[in-house]
């Protein structure tokens, strides 16, 4: 048989079988007596029929009745004692009816809960405690798993004298393998046999953990039906998994049968609060363990999982401690190497020894890098297309194919696969190669269960003949370790990432300012360049204007005219575009304090204020702060924001233009408002900007005065901003924070 595929086809059986509520199955196995009791007035509310049998009074008889009725009222008191000081779990020796009991209590919600089983007579009392010293002894000393396992196996066959004991260990999809067997010489072997996990399904393993040991003592036994059915204090069925006493589901029994055991005992090994295994045995006839033999079995589980915990412990830290060592390594050829890509993959240390594998790929930028076996690139494209739409930052899977078929055509190279998604464009993976196993298991799976139509109820498989099948398209299984080294892993990479990213956008960053400034030179250079051209064509037309004017037509004059003009403004272009970039190009502020009254009428006077525009009133504050900052460059800042003051409001009526300060945000502040045209609110911000105007040609200008003005504003550290309404008028407010320029 050839499988290729972990996962189980058969879904019927399992969910029928996991679904049994046998923690609240009604009936007891046949051994003992169970009694249920209110705690508040101890009245018997519930009986095991057998009852009957075992105190010889008729179990409808004990309903009602009081415990002292079964138990005397000295027992009765003993018992009292035990359940006021809370010591549950010690048993008491009861005797009823001339016959010895142990009696074992434990409470089940409101229900408390009385376990009677016969008292067996022991030879040698100190057998077990002196056997438990021996184990221990025995344990400590194993220097394997394989070892305690063996020496589990060996020393509680002699301790309980079961036919076969087993250590049965679960996979991680719950499946049973035998790792460990001791048995009568006449047996046939189990050892390496495999079970399916619905052999033990979930619930039974919950209950593992909850009760750790589970005895069996007899598979032929008639179940003890439990009389009410219902809780008298509840009103439900009753959950007696807390007792030693409670049947086993029909299905596991006819299993046992077909398995031909005659009895069972099962001791949870639980390793870091899960169910690693089973101390399984078995028992050709009927056996029973006494309280105190179970409590010696439970005792020894418990020394065999720490034992084993150490162990297991013990081979993590030396394989925590290996990849730890290739992952520092990795980091420090991360952190000297720029490129992730090779520093990952050619350096002394590779990533693929970071866990066992038999090749890895990374993806990084579009582009692959692989090492040893994997499947090829075309390939790991479509499966990391696969991976993407998992949308799982880690994908893992020993059985690729299961989930991916096309990953089929490479099984030898990848089988198991472990993804790591770094970003959203890097993706590294781990491939192991496929491990073709055979799997012997106890019987054929695929058979585990069929319907019974006599019992009108799920049967377990009938045979468990040694039955072999070739587990294809499956790797050896990843980890835990393998995913804690790897989220380790990751952690570092992306942190190297990151700060490769940071470093790579510095550089640009650099590259930029560069670029920048040779972008600032050339304009710079080119405005420098034109200047002696243009002035040349103003003498020139100049000349032109004065000797042959009259030689020329009213429109040939016209046209003069109109040359002259453009090339003023082509002039007036070069001038602003030289000075915005000589203002680029220089950090150095020639810093001192200006009186800005002073500043403001020379300013005034240059842009011409009273000739070019005499109808406008001017109100400057006669007290102005003086300010902090280079005076050539504060210069421009006033001469262009003046100018436009003037030009914007001189084709109103009664133009005006005012200059003072205010106090805006709770900071003093510098304004030049005007009664002009007004600007949009859509152009507050972009007026800054070079070249940006929002008026149409009935204005002359370049579109570069307020891009000066901000650059001012920024080298002295400030702000600037304009509140406007359109026709009616500006206010362009400021200030210099030059004190806290960082120079
Ligand atoms: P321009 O040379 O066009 O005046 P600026 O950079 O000095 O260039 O100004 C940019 C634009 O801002 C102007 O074109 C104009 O639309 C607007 N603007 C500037 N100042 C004022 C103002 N005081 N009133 C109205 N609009 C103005």
């Amino acid at each position: 048989m050839i499988s290729t595929s972990l996962k189980d086809p058969d879904k019927l059986d399992l969910e029928n079988c996991s679904r049994e509520p046998i923690h609240i199955i009604g009936k007891t196995q046949s051994h003992g007596v169970l009694i249920t009791c209110d705690p508040k007035n101890l009245k018997i509310t519930q009986v095991g029929e057998n009852a009957t049998w075992f105190f010889g009074v008729p179990f409808e008889d004990l309903l009602g009745k009081e415990l002292w009725y079964l138990l005397g009222e000295k027992q009765l008191e003993e018992f009292v004692e035990m359940l006021i000081s809370k010591e549950l779990t010690v048993p008491q020796d009861v005797l009823i009816n001339n016959t010895k009991f142990l009696l074992l209590a434990h409470y089940s919600g409101p229900n408390l809960i009385l376990d009677f089983e016969p008292y067996q007579e022991v030879d040698n009392p100190f057998f077990f405690q002196n056997q438990l010293t021996l184990i221990l002894n025995k344990f400590q000393t194993a220097t394997s798993v394989n070892q305690l396992c063996e020496a589990a196996t060996v020393l509680t066959k002699k301790m309980f004298g079961y036919n076969r004991v087993m250590i049965y260990k679960f996979d991680e999809e719950w499946n049973g393998e035998v790792i460990a067997e001791s048995k009568d010489e006449e047996m046939g072997s189990w050892l390496g046999l495999h079970y399916p996990a619905t052999d033990i399904p979930a619930q039974s393993r919950q209950l593992f953990l909850k009760t750790r040991v589970r005895i069996i003592a007899d598979v032929n036994y008639t179940a003890v039906p439990i009389v009410p059915e219902l809780s008298p204090l509840t009103g439900e069925p009753l959950d007696i998994s807390g007792s030693g006493l409670r049947a086993v589901s029909p299905i596991h029994i006819e299993y046992l049968k077909n398995m031909e055991v005659g009895a069972s005992l099962s001791a949870a090994i639980i390793v870091k609060g899960q169910l690693w295994g089973l101390i399984a045995c078995h028992h050709k006839t009927a056996k029973h363990l006494d309280f105190y033999q179970r409590e010696s079995c439970r005792f020894m589980a418990q020394m065999f999982s720490t034992e084993l915990t150490l162990q297991e412990n013990t081979s993590l830290i030396s394989q925590v401690k290996h990849s730890e060592s290739i992952r520092r390594q990795l980091v420090a050829q991360m952190n000297n190497e720029s490129n992730v890509v090779k520093a990952l993959s050619e350096g002394n240390v590779k990533f693929t020894q970071l866990i066992s594998c038999g090749g890895g790929a990374i993806f990084m930028k579009d582009r692959w890098k692989v090492i040893g076996l994997t499947p090829e690139v075309k390939q790991l494209e479509s499966l990391l297309n696969f991976i993407k739409e998992q949308s799982e930052s880690h994908f893992l899977t020993r059985n690729l194919s299961a989930v991916f078929p096309e990953a089929n055509a490479y099984k030898e190279a990848a089988s198991g696969v472990i993804s790591l998604k770094i970003s959203e464009n890097i993706y590294i993976f781990w491939f192991r190669p496929e491990e073709i196993q055979e799997v012997n298991w106890g019987g054929n799976p695929q058979n585990k269960a069929f319907f019974n139509e006599k019992e009108q109820r799920i049967s377990p498989r009938l045979s468990f003949e040694k039955w072999s099948e070739k587990l294809m398209g499956v790797s050896k299984a990843w980890q835990e370790t393998d995913k804690d080294i790897l989220r380790a892993f990751k952690e570092n990479i992306s942190y190297v990432i990151v700060v490769q990213l940071q470093k790579e956008v510095e550089t640009l960053n650099t590259q930029l300012v560069e670029a920048n400034k040779e972008l600032k030179l050339f304009s710079y250079g080119l405005s420098h360049d034109l200047r002696s051209p243009v002035n040349g064509m103003e003498g020139i037309l100049k000349i032109f204007e004065e000797d042959y004017s009259k030689e020329l037509s009213e429109e040939g004059r016209e046209l003069v005219q109109m040359c002259m003009d453009l090339n003023k403004k082509m002039n007036d272009l070069i001038e602003n575009i030289l000075e915005y970039s000589r203002l680029n190009n220089s950090d150095d502020l020639k810093v001192s304090s200006v009186d800005t009254k002073e500043l403001i009428e020379e300013v005034l006077k240059f842009v011409n204020a009273k000739g070019s525009y005499p109808k406008t009133a001017l109100k400057i504050q006669s007290m102005l702060p003086k300010m902090e900052g280079d005076r050539r460059l504060l210069f421009q800042l006033w001469a262009n924001l003046l100018n436009n003051a003037l030009k914007y409001s001189s084709k109103k009526e009664n133009p005006k233009v005012e200059v003072g300060t205010t106090v805006k945000n709770g900071r003093e502040v510098f304004f030049i408002k005007d009664n002009g045209i007004g600007i949009h609110p859509d152009y507050w911000e972009t007026i800054f900007e070079t070249f940006k105007r929002a008026v149409g040609s009935g204005f002359k200008g370049t579109g570069i005065g307020l891009a000066i003005v901000k650059k001012v504003i920024e080298k002295h550290n400030g702000e600037i901003w304009v509140e406007s309404k359109p026709d009616q008028g500006s206010e362009f407010y400021f200030y210099l924070g030059i004190k806290n320029k960082d120079k």
